[in-house]
């Protein structure tokens, strides 16, 4: 095989800071990190850039040539950055390394003129609960109205030569951008005036296409990497891996694939690894480990070369025998001259920090990772949303049989967050009622199934109050008797709630409500009608009783209800009824509880 392709870098105890690029999308992640390997790649000369898998290092002295003066080499001894670079792997920001996020730093782009979005928030939510540094490139400058751009130039220089009106156009966008970043509990302010960058997040106003502001972004990524992740930085080349587990990829003639993020240590061809898989931790021998070949290469059929070993921090892709069952997210560890036992235990470890608390009823939930299945866990424990299942991996007809065991119809549902519905899964979900809500913003998910939720509840609610006898207080009216019976017909005035027609009659004679016949038409102003509300003076037709013997002119009467529907009424409906119906729900309560006070409980 090849040389290894990190033994060109310093024989250093420090390794480099990994980087990764966040933000909502279309704010500008790719193209600044093409920006940054494209502008490497022409500065060239000194160690230029190795492209791993899923990340890009950039040598120290190629960052301080991209930077200019505003990054002295000498200045440094951390080795340089590795950009973490899978696209569309937005979820990558939940994942992790021993104890921690795995990312050391992070950049947030945002729009400038777009601001802060969905997914902006949403990346700031996990790196504060990582506790991850990071910095905010202000992206798009340059299509601030009136713009003269300055190609590379630092932002000062670019600044400077600006008209007062596209620099004051600039100033009120990232004023607006810091205010939003203070709403959301962090203090920050722009990168020059940040004296304290971990107490303050610095902004940077850059363009990734002008690749303004980007010699600062740089500038600023390395002093704060240096300044205040040294200590974190300085690792035991020689000793055995740790990493983490970027995706699980099939890959033509290597079958089962990882592709790994290494932050410690040195992993090599024929070690004994052990990866967090489905089922537990897997234990495998390292077949092969591949780094992508140069694009000049690509007309050769290989598209990897092989190397002997790699050092941390790199990405590599590693070829093994027995990875089907491996997670993206989980740990994996060389085990070299330890006990096997003991790298496992840690390995479980870890694994089990993750694990998601489930219960006997609940939703399943699916993400592509193990770090976005936790901050899906934590974002539905906050919202009380109880959780059956949760799993990484795409959507499968297994999930869609556990869901459809749910006793409640709302939890008849999967979660999918950043996953696939595999083919042989889509018809079952249709099958067996169950529903999918599926998106790659943590918080739009849940909102998504919380709206649904309420929906249920509204519809159920409205068929269960018109199934339900509703409370009625009136009075039949002095002078107003019609007919003396079958029916009675007397003119009542309703005093709460709602009368509606064949309901049955009461009357209380003490605390004993007295049934005294059933309704059988109501008249409001002549015509016939199925209900009246309070305040409406109508005439009924009550068969049963007769004026003068049951009922009395200026009697009041109640709708009787049953005990069943009393209890649902003010114990799930009271939210929903009119204040008046509810005054004759507690008036018909309070005197039935006189006679016995657990009626309707
Ligand atoms: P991502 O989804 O965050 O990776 O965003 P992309 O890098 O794909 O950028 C989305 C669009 O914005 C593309 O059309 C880019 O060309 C454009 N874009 C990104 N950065 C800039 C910039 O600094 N200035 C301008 N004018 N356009 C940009």
């Amino acid at each position: 095989s090849d040389a290894d392709a990190n033994s060109a870098a310093e024989p250093n105890t420090l390794r480099t800071p990994i980087v990764a690029v966040l933000g909502h999308v279309d704010h500008g992640k790719t193209t600044l990190l093409d920006k940054i390997r494209g502008s490497a790649v022409s500065e060239g000369e000194a160690g230029a850039i190795t492209q791993h898998i899923g990340a890009t290092a950039v040598p120290l002295e190629t960052v301080s040539e991209m930077a200019g003066s505003l990054v002295d080499p000498s200045d440094f001894d951390l080795p340089g950055l590795l950009f973490i670079d899978t696209p569309g792997h937005h979820s990558f920001t939940t994942l992790r390394s021993r104890g921690g996020a795995l990312a050391d730093i992070a950049i947030v782009v945002v729009d400038v003129n777009d601001g802060f979005q969905p997914q902006t928030i949403e990346a700031l939510d996990i790196l504060k609960r990582t506790g991850t540094p990071f910095v905010v490139a202000a992206n798009k400058i340059d299509t601030t109205p009136g713009w003269n751009p300055h190609e590379g130039a630092p932002i000062q220089q670019t600044y400077e030569k600006q008209s007062q009106n596209a620099s004051q156009r600039l100033d009120s966008n990232l004023y607006e951008i810091i205010g939003n970043l203070s709403d959301e509990g962090f203090s920050a302010d722009l990168y020059w005036r940040v004296q304290n960058f971990q107490k303050n997040v610095g902004v940077v106003p850059i363009s990734a296409i002008t690749s303004e502001g980007i010699p600062d972004l740089l500038a600023v990524l390395m002093g704060l990497s240096q300044r205040y992740m040294k200590e974190q930085m300085e690792i035991d080349v020689a000793g055995p891996g740790a990493g983490t587990v970027l995706e699980v990829k099939d890959e033509r003639g290597f079958g089962t694939t990882l592709d790994v993020v290494l932050y410690d240590g040195t992993i090599a061809e024929d070690d004994t690894v052990v990866v967090g898989g489905m089922d537990g931790p897997i234990v495998t021998d390292v077949r092969a480990l591949l780094q992508p070949r140069p694009n000049a290469e690509i007309r050769t059929e290989k598209r990897f070369n092989k190397v002997d070993s790699v050092t941390a921090a790199s990405g590599i892709k590693i070829a093994a025998p027995d990875l089907e069952l491996a997670m993206a997210g989980a740990p994996i560890r060389v085990v070299r001259d330890r006990e096997l036992d003991d790298v496992i235990a840690e390995v479980e470890a870890e694994l089990a920090e993750i694990e998601v608390d489930t219960e006997e009823e609940g939703v399943v939930v699916k993400a592509d990772t193990l770090g976005s299945l936790e901050a899906m866990a934590n974002a539905l424990k906050e919202a009380e949303v109880p959780v059956l299942r949760a799993e990484v991996g795409d959507i499968a007809p297994r999930d869609v049989a556990i869901a459809s065991t749910a006793r409640e119809d709302e939890h008849k549902v999967i979660l999918g967050f950043n996953v696939d519905v595999l083919p042989n899964a889509k018809k079952e979900l249709d099958e067996n009622d169950v529903r999918l809500f599926d998106d790659d913003v943590i918080y739009q998910l849940i909102e998504d199934y919380e709206e649904f939720v309420e929906e249920r509840k509204r519809a159920q609610q409205e068929t269960v109050l018109d199934k339900i006898v509703r409370p009625c207080r009136f009075r039949i009216l002095e002078d107003h008797v019609f007919r003396q019976s079958s029916p009675a017909v007397v003119g009542v005035e309703i005093l709460s709630g709602t009368l509606k027609n064949n309901t049955h009659i009461a009357k209380w004679e003490g605390n004993e409500p007295k049934r005294v016949g059933q309704l059988s038409g109501i008249q409001q102003q002549g015509e016939d009608v199925s209900k009246a509300r309070a305040g409406k003076r109508v005439s009924v037709a009550i068969d049963g009783p007769t004026v003068g013997r049951q009922i009395e002119e200026g009697d009041e009467l109640w709708v009787q209800l049953p005990e069943k529907h009393a209890k649902i009424l003010e114990q799930e409906l009271s939210d929903d009824i009119p204040a008046d119906e509810l005054e004759a729900l507690t008036g018909y309560l309070d005197k039935h509880r006189q006679r016995d006070p657990f009626w309707g409980k």
